[in-house]
This record gives structure tokens, sequence and C-alpha cells, in this order.
């Protein structure tokens, strides 16, 4: 669906390369190819081994980036972000990779993931003399980093990486070193590619392809990796790990043309659709697929079912990003300004209506008006995922059981909420099997904590948003 409008946001995407003459350019690209997963900020570092340079802003990576500004990187390494508003809120000096200047060097961080305990590390270091230059829970990396003490740089970054509690995918830059770290528990994906004699990094191998890179593996939990004018080593900064990647990256997140953990989204959505449509008995004219996530769970459905695949909404591509606005009114307008139906394929019919998830509410009530207001007879809302009754911890943006209709609703509350004639989710058992993962462990290596409340991390108090923790008392 919309990210813009659906109330759930990934919070970021990363890439990196190092050992390659245009750099900043291939991390341009990269960046791009990583756009859908945050339009609030974009920025890159790039280093020539003497210093580092950053470029940052707020808006699309088209709209920071200039032919010129990309140019004005020179360098063989270079690290990028985009951004949707994480912890710390928006704002220019929050945009990423922060970068930092000291007598001892300089230090570029990006950052996917949220750290849960940033707020009681921020405390003890601003009590020991800390000062933070932003409002963002990266920071906390840098100075955890800086007040490492002794040892090499590896040694002080293990160091701080083992203080850290959460969800992260780090992308770590100094002069002449970059390197990359990934959670105990894996919650974000993170995979290394090559290009020529070039090492790259990014949240989602559709990277990769766009810059012509062969993906060679995806960053382990716990892992730490370096990578320098020696080549790319392997360590572990801890080894008490846990994979649980973040179940919606294959629902909602990822691009189609990613793969995570060697399974491809397109398919894992499409094996959903498939999956839902034997979890029930439906009688329809056409199956139509909220746009663009929703698309290949509404081909498998349609695929199962016999029931026609039609394109019964459109998504309205070039609508500006001025009507993006977080307040619950423009939401709702938004849906209107970006998705339209088409009357002449729902007219007078039956529809199932594939979508991936509800969150608040909104915006399903919004598309079921639309397409009955349109014609259609009947409007079945089929969903490819468990209701979400749980707020996320680690990096997407609901944060409080109140933004979550399913959290306080049943499914027929719900069904009635959003007008639709009937309403069904996929179970997560059904979940599971259709993404496919082995089953290394009790949850088969997802995190599922949205749908099932356990969270594969311990959770603090001091994540929690207050009307949350009066909940858990
Ligand atoms: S709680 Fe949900 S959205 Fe958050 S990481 Fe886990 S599966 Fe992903």
């Amino acid at each position: 669906m919309l990210a813009e409008v659906r109330g759930l946001n990934e919070e970021c995407g990363v890439f990196g390369i190092w050992g390659h003459e245009d750099a900043a350019q291939i991390t341009y690209y990269g960046l791009q190819s990583l756009q859908h997963r945050g339009q609030e900020g974009a920025g890159i570092v790039a280093t020539d081994g003497k210093h580092l340079h950053g470029v940052k802003g707020e808006g699309l990576v088209t709209e920071v980036f200039t032919q010129k500004k990309v140019q004005e990187l020179p360098g063989f390494g270079a690290i990028g972000h985009v951004r949707y508003t994480t912890a710390g809120g928006g704002g220019y000096e929050n945009v990423q990779p922060l970068l930092f200047h000291s007598q001892s060097g300089s230090l570029a961080l990006a950052h996917n993931g949220n750290l849960i305990n940033a707020t009681s590390l921020k405390h003890q270091l601003e009590g020991q003399g800390s000062i933070f230059q932003t409002t963002s829970d990266t920071e906390v990396l840098a100075h955890l980093i800086r007040r490492g003490g002794f040892g090499t740089m590896k040694d002080q970054v293990k160091h701080a990486l083992s203080m850290l509690k959460g969800a992260y995918a780090f992308l770590i830059m100094t002069e002449n070193e970059l390197m990359v770290a990934l959670d105990p528990n894996g919650l974000r994906p993170l995979s290394i590619g090559q290009l020529g004699e070039a090492f790259c990094v990014a949240s989602e191998t559709c990277a990769f392809d766009i810059v012509g890179a062969k993906f060679i593996r995806d960053v382990e939990p716990g892992e730490l990796l370096i990578i320098n004018k020696d080549g790319m080593r392997s360590e572990r900064f801890s080894m008490a790990t846990n994979q649980s990647i973040c179940t919606m990256e294959y629902v909602y997140f990822s691009r189609p043309d990613s793969d995570i953990h060697g399974i491809n989204v397109h398919s894992a959505r499409k094996r959903s659709g498939i999956q839902l449509a034997k979890e029930m008995n439906i009688e329809a004219d056409v199956v139509t697929g909220v746009p663009d996530s929703s698309i290949s769970a509404a081909i498998g459905f349609a695929e199962a079912t016999g029931i026609p695949y039609e394109m019964g909404l459109i998504k309205n591509r070039y609508v500006g990003r001025t009507f993006i606005q977080p307040s619950q009114s423009l939401r709702e307008q938004g849906v209107k300004m970006k998705l339209s139906p088409v009357r002449g394929v729902v007219e007078g019919k039956r529809v199932v209506m594939v979508d991936d998830s509800i969150v608040r509410g909104t915006t399903s009530r919004r598309i079921v008006k639309m397409l009955k207001d349109a014609g259609a007879l009947e409007v079945h809302v089929c969903i490819t995922s468990p209701p979400i009754k749980n707020p996320c911890y680690y990096g997407i943006d609901t944060s409080t059981r109140e933004e979550l209709i399913s959290a306080s609703h049943s499914v027929e509350e719900l069904r009635q909420a959003i007008g639709a004639d009937s309403l069904t989710f996929l179970s997560v058992e059904g979940l599971i099997e259709a993404i496919g993962h082995e089953k290394q462990n009790s949850h088969c290596g997802q995190c599922l904590a949205c749908f099932t409340g356990e969270y594969p991390t311990e959770i603090l108090p001091d994540t929690m948003h207050p009307h949350d923790k009066e909940l858990m008392c």
C-alpha cells in the first residue's frame, strides 16, 4: 500500500560501497532504489582516504542531490541513507548519515532500525559530559564509540555495539574503513554485494540490481564486517544471536524484486495470497490488489480461487509529496489523492479487495467506500497478514497500541468500521507457511511480534508510549 497514507512506515534504508572510484555516484543510485524505505531525508558521506565529506537534506534523493552535489563527494568509499522520521523526530540535523569530526579522526554513521535503550544510554552519556547534536537515537553509538577508550577502532565499535539493545543495521565509516553491523536478532534486512573489486552493502538486494552488483550473502545477526584496503573480513560482536527478521519486510515494506534470506519478496506475497484463498471460501466476480504492495498477493489469490484478477484500483503516481501530511484528516485526503477506482472494472461486480495489512483502519474504510462509490455491489476485504495488535519497537512507526485498530476491535467490529461485506485475515501459521523459512527456531527465524505480542528482545519501559506502559502495569 501507500506508505504515506497507511500509517505503517519503514524508517530507513542504507547503502554503502568501498573500493570504487565513483563511490558517491553509485551510492546515489543505490539510495534511489531504496527510496520506498524513507522519503523525508537523504544523505551521502564519502571518503577520499583523508577526509569525510557529506551532503544531506530533507526530501527525496532527487530533491537533495543534483549531479553537482554528488560530484562534490570524491572518494572510493561512501555510505548513504534514506530516512523516514526515526526515534527523535524530524529536522535537518537528524538526517543521516550523521558526521562527527574529532581530533582522532572523523566518523560517519547510517542506521536502519531503532535502539530500545537509547533514552537510558543517552542519560548516562550526558551525565558523563557528552553533548548531543541531534535528537536521533543513532547518535548514541557515536558517543559510545568515542568513549570506548583504549584499543583499535574495531574494539571500540564492538564494545559500543555490545551496549545497544533493539534493532540496528549500522554502516560506520572512517577515513579508511567501512564497518557493517547487524543486531543479534537480525531484525532488519542487510545484504552484501560485489561490484568488480568493490564491496557493497544495502538494506535490500534490489539496490544491487540497480548498480550492477552481484549479491554475495546476507549479513548475519551479531556480525561485524570490516572492509578496508585489505579486503573484507567478518567478526562477531555477539554470540547470543536469535535470527528474527521482520516479517513485515515480506508483507509490505520491501520491494517485490528484493530477496530477503534467499526468499523473493514478490513470491512470498503471491504465496500469501494463495494461502489466504485456502483459508477461506468466497464467491466474487473480480479480485483486485491495493497498489503497489498487494498486487503480488492479489495475483496469487486470483490464481488459487479462479476468480479473475483485474486492475480495480490505480495509483496516481505523480501526486507530489506536498499532500503527505501526518494529521489524520490530511492522511484521509491523501488516500483520495493517491488512489482511484477503475469504474469500468468494479461497477456491478462483487469485488475481492486484497490488501497486506490494516493499521488504523482509515485507509481500508476509504478504499472500500471508493470502490462502492464506483459501483461495486460487494467489497470483500482480504488481508494477507494477521491482525496487527501490538506496537513495533524496532523501527516501524506504530509505537502505540492506541493507533492499532485491531488491538481494540474484533474482526467483526472492524469489518463494520471499514464498511466491508466481509473481512478475512491470514493466520499467523499461514503467513509463516507462505513466506517459507526453514523451521530454524520456534518462530522460523522471523519476528512476528506485531501479530503475536512475542517480542524477540526484552522491551524496556523507556521504549514504550506512556499509554502502553499503563496497559502493561
Ligand atoms: S514487530 Fe512487526 S513490524 Fe516490528 S520488527 Fe517485528 S514483525 Fe516487523
